[in-house]
């Protein structure tokens, strides 16, 4: 096999020239010059979600006649003019029933009626129907006590689509709906735009398919799964074909073969200056142009690499799940919808002030995730702070918003425009914002079973009191620790809020089972043990965080050896520990249980809940106190003590 890579030196320098997002979306649309790939006919059956090729009329009328749209009679509306309550007009019925599907033979002649029922084709002569409620029998016919309108209940030929007349438009994304009018006008099928088929491949020693076991060091493999779903969003058929570790000659192999047999490449991972960066060398060999931008002053998303090889779309995503988002939604995307022959899609733009000031870099364009809350003046764009590797921020996320190149950050207040996820996206009922707890995730369950919509946003007990406070949310969590007085939460409150109790987690030390400098030790002894020795590394905890509080005051001016590594959950501290990177932390007992590690408790704290005196919703409100009376069991089994 041909060695196609050049110097590692060469995708270096391209990494240098750093276009602006614009720059790099025109070189791209120029080198591609997207457009749909040909025309395909599918049955009905096969229709949903395809994309309309050619503009559809219709060859026939519908209805394709007269018809009624209620049970009754048909009448001529000239006989029943002068009918009334006080004066009936009485009609002979003719000699035949119009069912549904019938055609009638006789006409309904002055003085007559024919019953008919819904469907049921208009008789000649007749031009209006009466309602079956309306009429009484008498003798051998009906009497009418009302006068109808000519064309009363009658839905006429061609009026709901007229023949010759353009049902469905060229670009029109094919639902329910337009099965039901191709249907109606008897086409069993149509013309739609063949589906660009692209292939996905993750790069990456330490990537794991999901659902396999994962092993020291390795990462489940987001990407794949993530663009896979992305491109079907956006009109494409997409090709997973999983994960190929970073050995030149079968990355090689692999992105050739991914190459081959489809309409376009996404590859993921291996575009920045690294050990395993060897996959923009590979995309070189593919076909010319080649690579058209390499480094794209977006952040995230520098690393992104887009090219054109014999006319297919080929791109690089960078590795970090939510750079790979932005950067294939921001770049990728919009030209392959064109290739899918949709329009562009039409992003949901809703404004919001953006509570906290956001720091920017000067340069490059900048996203930021954000979760949308109701807040006094309109709506509320909580940055979802996460880095760049987060996936959960997507979840926590309504949009984002753009921090142009050439700002440096936004100041509080600022008002901007959120790019919606999804057209549906409205702010959740209830916002919880605060200090996150998985014990709250068992109480928002009920929440949710309930059909409240509900919203976790984790910034800390503290973010969580200046959201209140700014009337940003309903309900902040918080674990307090008040120094002076030993006591937790309340002192923190501020005039008009109040405290409903929550649950108390025990707080202590972690460490790996049969740790002689913790094991069978009372926690004074285990604790100078610990700072005794050198080589006991200890995990920190971030400035901010209740555990830290608690954690200086076990410490008392100590600052052991990994005191500064301050990881921001428990869930951290815990792995910390677990893998061996330190020998000891503080955090919550279930989550050292969970991870199987000894515990020394140390303190009980107490995790409540500060809401407004007078709640913004107080039905959501009560409805998230009955649902917290009702989670006892639960937060026991999770280790936790209701109180
Ligand atoms: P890279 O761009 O290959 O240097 O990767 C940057 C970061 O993204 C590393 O932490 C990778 O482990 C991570 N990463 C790369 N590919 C994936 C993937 N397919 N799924 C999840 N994380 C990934
Ligand atoms: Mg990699």
């Amino acid at each position: 096999m041909p060695d196609p890579a050049p110097p590692l030196t060469h995708a270096q320098d391209q990494f240098l020239q750093v276009l602006s997002r614009d720059d790099a979306e025109a070189a791209f649309l120029a080198a591609l010059n997207p457009a749909p790939l040909g025309p395909e006919d599918l049955s009905l059956d096969h229709l949903p979600g395809r994309v309309l090729a050619a503009d559809i009329s219709a060859a026939v009328d519908a209805p394709p006649f007269d018809r009624a749209v209620v049970d009754g009679f048909a009448v001529r509306s000239a006989d029943l003019f002068e009918a009334s309550g006080a004066e009936p007009v009485h009609l002979r019925l003719n000699a035949e029933t119009i069912a549904c599907g019938t055609a009638p033979r006789l006409a309904v002649a002055p003085g007559t009626a024919t019953p008919i029922a819904t469907g049921g084709p208009i008789p000649r002569g007749a031009d209006a129907v009466v309602m079956i409620e309306h009429t009484d029998p008498e003798g051998d016919g009906i009497a009418v006590a009302r006068a109808v309108a000519p064309g009363a209940h009658v839905s006429f030929a061609g009026s709901d689509i007229a023949r010759g007349q353009t049902l469905l438009r060229k670009g029109a994304v094919i639902g329910a709906r337009e099965v039901a009018m191709l249907a109606a006008v008897g086409l069993d099928q149509a013309t739609v735009w063949r589906r660009p088929r692209v292939a996905v491949l993750s790069t990456g020693d330490e990537l794991i398919a999901p659902g396999q076991p994962l092993r020291p060091a390795g990462v489940y493999d987001s990407n794949g799964p993530v663009i896979a779903a992305a491109l079907r969003e956006n009109g494409c058929e997409a090709v997973h074909l999983g994960a190929v570790p970073d050995d030149p000659q079968a990355l090689a192999k692999a992105v050739r073969a991914a190459f081959s047999g489809h309409d376009g490449l996404i590859l993921s991972g291996g575009t920045s200056k690294g050990a395993g960066d060897l996959t923009v060398q590979v995309i070189e060999g593919l076909g010319a142009p080649g690579i058209v931008a390499h480094g794209v002053a977006l952040k995230p998303g520098k690393p992104l690499c887009l090219a054109v090889c014999d006319g297919k779309p080929v791109a690089v995503l960078p590795g970090f799940p939510t750079s790979a988002m932005f950067t294939f939604h921001e770049l990728v995307a919009p030209a392959l919808r064109t290739m899918a022959g949709l329009p562009p899609r039409g992003a949901a733009r809703v404004s919001a002030t953006v509570p906290v000031r956001l720091t920017s870099e000067l340069g490059r364009t900048e996203f930021a995730m954000v979760a949308l809350t109701e807040g006094p003046d309109g709506l509320v764009a909580h940055p979802v702070a996460k880095g760049s590797g987060a996936v959960t921020a997507f979840a926590q996320a309504d949009g984002f918003l753009t921090v142009p190149a050439l700002a440096e950050s936004l100041a509080p207040g600022t008002e901007a425009e959120v790019t919606l996820f999804g057209a549906d996206v409205a702010p959740p009922r209830l916002a919880i914002v605060g200090s996150h707890c998985v014990g709250l995730d068992a109480v928002v369950a009920r929440l949710v079973d309930a059909g409240l919509a509900a919203r976790i946003l984790a910034t800390g007990s503290q973010g969580g009191l200046a959201a209140l406070r700014r009337r940003e949310c309903d309900i902040a969590p918080i674990h307090l620790l008040h120094p002076e007085s030993g006591a937790y939460n309340r002192p923190f409150l501020s005039e008009g809020m109040r405290l409903i109790p929550g649950w108390r987690r025990m707080q202590g030390l972690l460490f790996r089972p049969g740790d002689p400098r913790f094991e069978g030790r009372g926690l004074d002894a285990a604790l100078a043990a610990a700072l005794a020795d050198p080589e006991a590394i200890m995990v920190g905890r971030n400035q901010g965080s209740g555990t830290r509080v608690l954690l200086d005051r076990l410490l008392q001016g100590a600052r052991p050896p990994g005191y500064w590594n301050q990881p921001a959950s428990h869930n951290a501290v815990a792995a910390s520990v677990a893998q061996g990177r330190a020998d000891w932390g503080m955090a919550i007992r279930p989550v050292a249980e969970a991870m199987g590690l000894g515990f020394l408790p140390v303190a009980d704290e107490h995790y409540d809940f500060a809401v407004p005196g007078t709640p913004r919703d107080p039905e959501a409100l009560a409805a998230f106190e009955a649902a917290l009376r009702n989670s006892g069991d639960a937060l026991s089994r999770l280790g936790f003590d209701p109180g």
